[in-house]
């Protein structure tokens, strides 16, 4: 079974953030506590839990008697015990209560007890992170969906949601079935249908009417398995949707295809027979990111403003970049192999400062880690490091850096050829890919 996993930006309002922080400090200060009773044991001193939680000061540098063992599940125990105790359940689900412990385990297995919990430690949401609709998820414990662009996702991934949040609503409109004859009854069951339709009343609302066509080449599935992702610096958050690989059509075309991102095309392929350009619609030049005003009037909420700006991307997306980034995915991945430059894209980023928030806004980045993603587990593909400049190097002669543009055309310093700038790169980068697959 291969899995595939997708991360998709929040938008949180300052409340909202202020509740994501504080489980993840909340996380944090567990895995501490729990770092702090694993150096007990190792010194000899049985230290339960909840007294170490509540700040019980304790000398544990000096070596008392035989170390204590503890298992996982003796862990487990006690953390659940004192996330009841301490009401976690809406803060922190069982899930995420789990697999710190899990994780913390396998640390302390490994000989190995980190004081503080690993950088590369994403909150587990499990199915406490809900995909409502293109605009807004739903995240454990916060009483409000959050803001998200879930219409940046390729595809065969909206797809997936899509069919999730059918079934999903399914499930909500059984529930609403079951609730309404019985309501105006007893007022248990009544309570249980206000209940019903204070949480669910938007979705049902807002529940979308029409399906995003399936992507003929990749078929995915939503796992109920998210996790939550913040920056270093703790300003930025992401969802990391995970995907169950169903299928994945056998490739159309034979051999071998080099592809070059951009901005000006959105992808450039060079296979051994032709060649293909994605231009992209929304080009800077031909298209400006609108400045965000906000509306006239007085807003009642104060999140509808982010709300707004977040449906005017989905719309210009969805209109115009999604038919040229879906085009551009499925005639890569109906190739055999496949020659990328490699997707990170910092250095990119850095060395064309307009394609940063581009990237961001449209997706662009989601796309290119989408098909490096499922070429890896599907086709043979090449990632060409992005220090191979594939730009600067001619791809008639192979000198490096003999490049030299003007826009779009650049000429050969050493053997005079003529190039498109996105041309040459995806020929070196096909040039590139051939020679080490
Ligand atoms: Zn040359």
């Amino acid at each position: 079974m291969t899995h595939l996993h997708i991360e998709t930006e929040l938008h949180p309002t300052p409340a909202q953030r202020a509740v994501l922080a504080r489980q993840q400090e909340t996380a944090s200060a567990l895995w501490r506590v729990l770092a702090r009773q694993a150096l007990a044991d190792r010194h000899g001193l049985n230290l339960p839990l909840v007294t170490l939680w509540h700040g019980a000061a304790h000398s544990i540098s000096a070596h008392v008697g035989p170390p204590v063992t503890r298992t996982k599940a003796q862990r487990l125990a006690e953390v659940r015990a004192l996330a009841r105790d301490l009401g976690w359940s809406r803060e922190l689900g069982t899930a995420s209560l789990d697999d710190l412990v899990a994780e913390f385990s396998r640390h302390v297995r490994h000989g190995e007890i980190r004081p503080d919990r690993p950088d590369d430690h994403h909150l587990l949401l499990g199915p406490l992170a809900r995909p409502l609709w293109p605009l807004e998820v739903e995240v454990g414990g916060l009483e409000t969906p959050v803001a998200a662009a879930l219409y940046t996702l390729p595809a065969a991934a909206r797809s997936a949601v899509s069919t999730w949040r059918s079934a999903f609503i399914g499930r909500l409109d059984a529930e609403w079935s079951r609730l309404l004859p019985a309501g105006h009854h007893d007022s248990g069951t009544d309570a249980a249908l206000l209940s019903h339709l204070a949480r669910w009343a938007h979705v049902h609302r807002t529940s979308p009417t029409s399906h995003p066509p399936p992507c003929p080449v990749v078929t995915l599935t939503l796992r109920e398995d998210t996790r939550l992702r913040w920056d270093r610096g703790g300003s930025r958050a992401w969802l990391v949707w995970c995907f169950r690989i169903d299928d994945v059509a056998a490739p159309r075309t034979r051999g071998l295809v080099g592809a070059d991102p951009g901005i000006t095309n959105l992808w450039t392929a060079w296979g051994a027979a032709s060649s293909a350009v994605f231009p992209n619609p929304m080009r800077p030049g031909s298209w400006r990111l609108p400045p965000w005003a906000g509306p006239q009037g007085d807003l009642c909420r104060p999140w509808a403003a982010e709300l707004a700006r977040v449906q005017r991307d989905a719309v210009l997306v969805t209109r115009l970049l999604h038919p040229a980034q879906h085009g551009a995915e499925v005639h890569l991945l109906n190739h055999e192999h496949l020659a990328l430059e490699e997707p990170d894209l910092a250095r990119f980023m850095q060395l064309r400062a307009e394609y940063g928030p581009w990237a961001a806004w449209s997706g662009a980045t989601v796309q290119h880690r989408y098909i490096a993603a499922v070429a890896r587990v599907a086709r043979r593909v090449v990632l060409i490091p992005a220090r191979d400049a594939a730009t600067s190097t001619c791809s008639t002669c192979h000198a490096r850096g003999s490049m030299r543009y003007r826009r779009r055309a650049g000429r050969c310093r050493v053997c005079g050829a003529n190039h498109d700038r996105d041309l040459n790169a995806a020929a070196n980068i096909y040039r590139l890919g051939l020679a080490r697959l």
